[in-house]
């Protein structure tokens, strides 16, 4: 439902803003983000304006045949938000709950991740409208190889590079590479990210995320003056982020106290095992049941006694009814869009320091991004040289959005946004308007 107002800009940018007024909108989220740190940085109106739209959204319909010979029809999106810094990157989820305002507002989030950490992308993100548990083996590569058909005119490592999100992994990438070097004639696996090892993929990808929270949370650690040793860490989420994280930060000399899935959470005092969580959670599937610590839900893992909070699995956990309770003094954003923005205020008054999430989980596109360079090259380096160098950005990278804090006295998260929209914005005005 499109309403007129007096702001044609911003209703173009969202045309169905009625139905998304909600605290737990990530389109919100990001563009009340959007608009702030554009007021600080006093972004000229022009600007200001192709910045709040994205560049190109695509809707395709992508028929199935499903196993038993019934054809069924998917709704399929790919939105390049911003490529003004280079070709768009961003990762395709299959979902009952993809919208095109949430890929839309992605799209919008990946273009602010690589510009903070200044890799040479702008932003995009993908999705089909379905079941994937649903679905078999056969019926999900179908459904790609046809959704990658109906998108290729703007794939392609010049222009948009996909990679796994919610509910895709290495296997589709995999299809993905096969479906679009069929049409090319010849093999180009530089048109994906996130792909296996064994095709092109890059040592270190899987761990990059945790890897890369795990390094921001020891800066933030040190900008505090508090140890490493002996922090006591909670995660939320025991998937690739969380899990990897929390092994990361044990090695590193903290103390994981409570982490949580989808089944809930376990915490324990005097610190998990977290090598033995792992090894329950092989076992079976869930942490439910894990006996060697007392359960909690995830609410009471969000507020328990920690120093360092990782939400690590879904976006609008910590919202205004819970931030006032949360007693961590560090938040490092793992998973994408944790924090509504009504929280924000909330965080900030209780001087708890958070590690926004463009800059938190920018690990993963950071290593997509050697995977693409390693690919274009044809020469693959060791997974010593892939962390070191992921470690050399991601340091950079929170120097660089705590310098921006400083020197404007606003916190981490309104950094992060000034210093990537001002890269984005400094971008179009070398370029100027092609008319
Ligand atoms: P994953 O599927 O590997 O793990 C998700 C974890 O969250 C699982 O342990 C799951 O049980 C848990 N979870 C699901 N629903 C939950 C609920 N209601 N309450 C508590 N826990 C719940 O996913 P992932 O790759 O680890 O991604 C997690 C988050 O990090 C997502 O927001 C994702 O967008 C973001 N992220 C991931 C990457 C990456 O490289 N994997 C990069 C950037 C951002």
């Amino acid at each position: 439902m499109s309403s007129v107002s007096s702001r044609p800009s911003q209703d173009m940018v969202r045309p169905e803003k009625d139905t998304f007024l909600g605290e737990e909108n990530p389109f919100e989220a990001m563009m009340s983000r959007f608009d702030y740190a554009a007021k600080r940085l006093n972004l000229d109106a022009g600007l200001y304006k192709v910045l709040r739209h994205p560049e190109k959204q695509i809707i395709v319909s992508v028929p199935v045949q499903r196993d038993g010979g019934d054809v069924d029809v998917f709704t399929g999106y790919r939105v390049l938000y911003n490529t003004s810094r280079g070709p768009a990157k961003g990762g395709i989820r299959f979902d009952l709950n993809v919208t095109l305002d949430e890929v839309k507002a992605l799209a919008a989030w990946m273009t602010w991740k690589c510009a903070v950490v200044n890799i040479p992308f702008g932003g995009s993100k993908g999705g089909v409208i379905c079941d994937p548990s649903a679905m078999s083996t056969g019926e999900l590569e179908r459904l790609t190889r046809c959704y990658t058909s109906a998108i290729i005119d703007t794939l392609g490592p010049d222009s948009d590079v996909p990679a796994p999100d919610v509910n895709t992994n290495e296997r589709v990438m995999a299809w993905i590479m096969d479906t679009y070097s069929m049409h090319k004639r010849h093999t180009v696996t530089a048109v994906v990210t996130g792909k296996p090892v064994e095709m092109g993929g890059s040592m270190g990808r899987r761990e990059a995320t945790g890897r890369g929270c795990m390094i921001v949370t020891k800066e933030a650690l040190k900008r505090l003056g508090m140890p490493i040793k002996g922090a006591r860490v909670a995660v939320q989420g025991f998937g690739n982020v969380g899990s990897i994280t929390a092994r990361l930060l044990t090695e590193a000399g903290a103390i994981v106290v409570a982490v949580s899935d989808k089944s809930g959470g376990v915490y324990n005092a005097k610190g998990l095992d977290i090598a033995n969580v792992e090894a329950w959670v092989r076992e079976n599937r869930f942490l439910a049941g894990y006996p060697k610590g007392e359960g909690i839900t995830n609410d009471q893992l969000l507020t328990c006694d920690c120093d360092v909070l990782v939400p690590a699995a879904l976006e609008n956990v910590i919202t205004s009814k819970n931030a006032a309770d949360i007693q961590a003094k560090i938040i490092c954003e793992g998973a994408n869009g944790p924090t509504t923005a009504g929280a924000d205020a909330i965080l900030e008054q209780k001087g708890i320091f958070v590690i926004p999430d463009i800059l938190a989980n920018a690990g993963g596109v950071t290593v997509s991004y050697f995977e693409w360079v390693q690919d274009r090259g044809g020469y693959f380096w060791d997974e010593e040289t892939v962390n070191n160098r992921l470690e050399r950005i991601m340091r950079r990278s929170f120097d660089e959005v705590a310098g921006m804090a400083d020197r404007h006295a606003v916190n981490m998260r309104v950094a992060s946004y000034m210093l990537s929209i001002d890269r984005v914005a400094a971008v179009h005005r070398l370029r100027g308007l092609y008319a």
